[in-house]
């Protein structure tokens, strides 16, 4: 299974496309923060502040063998146009990462009667395939047409999930039930941190108990801040259950 780089379009200070009341900038960056909430350490989020492809940040990345790079926008045209797709960098072969974005893409955001396009003339395509890096710049709809840009922020849960799943990466903590539910708490005006497992609090005795829980538990969401009467609510669930 690859790791994931993730990198949302445009930024510092170029909005990128903008319709129905949203910036592309603003709208790929809360998709590139869920991503990366959802794959917890199999994702690497770019520093969301740059603009990769004015500073040519991909030239210069420095990512391990295993990392793909997706890299989100959403397009631009007239109202009525619809749907998202994959861009790979002209002559590269179709892998089975675009293929999988590809039918993601057909089923939440469908309305391209092509889903992977070849192109030889993007900065950011060409770069990556200089450096040797598996990349893909994805296309999560129009952000000028209403109806894209509604499935877009009311299903983004199910796209960042399908963008993990392509690559393999389970999406932790999301629509799981709970199983997969962990966290590290924090308590208040004391010192002890807790495991809690989605059941049980455990009280962590020293830091390497900690680093240990982090290390099997993938993504787990560090330090939530609870106050002591917050603890003792949550205790007095779990009794009940
Ligand atoms: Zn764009």
């Amino acid at each position: 299974m690859p790791k994931l780089f993730v990198i949302a379009g445009h930024g510092a200070g170029d909005p990128g496309a903008c319709g129905n009341g949203f910036s592309e900038a603003e709208r790929v960056r809360v998709l590139a923060r869920k991503i990366k909430e959802f794959g917890g350490g199999n994702v690497i989020l770019g520093d969301l502040s740059r603009d990769y492809y004015r500073d040519n940040g991909v030239s210069t990345l420095n990512l391990p063998k295993e990392y793909q790079i997706v890299e989100l926008h959403m397009d631009a045209g007239q109202e009525t146009a619809r749907g998202g797709h994959v861009i790979i960098y002209s002559g590269f072969e179709v892998d089975d990462y675009d293929k999988a974005l590809a039918d993601m893409l057909a089923d939440i955001l469908p309305g391209r009667s092509q889903m992977i396009v070849e192109r030889d003339n993007l900065a950011n395509p060409e770069r990556a395939a200089m450096r040797g890096y598996g990349y893909r710049l994805v296309e999560f709809g129009f952000i000028t047409n209403a109806e894209d840009v509604k499935v877009f922020n009311t299903q983004m849960d199910d796209i960042a999930s399908g963008v993990l799943a392509a690559f393999g990466i389970e999406a932790a903590g999301n629509k799981t039930g709970g199983e997969n539910m962990g966290c590290i708490l924090s308590v208040e005006g004391t010192k002890t941190q807790y495991y809690f497992d989605g059941q049980s609090i455990h009280p962590f005795t020293n830091g390497k108990e900690k680093t240990v829980i982090k290390k099997v538990c993938n993504g787990i969401t560090d330090s939530i801040k609870l106050t002591k009467d917050e603890l003792n609510d949550l205790k007095n669930v779990l009794k009940r259950s």
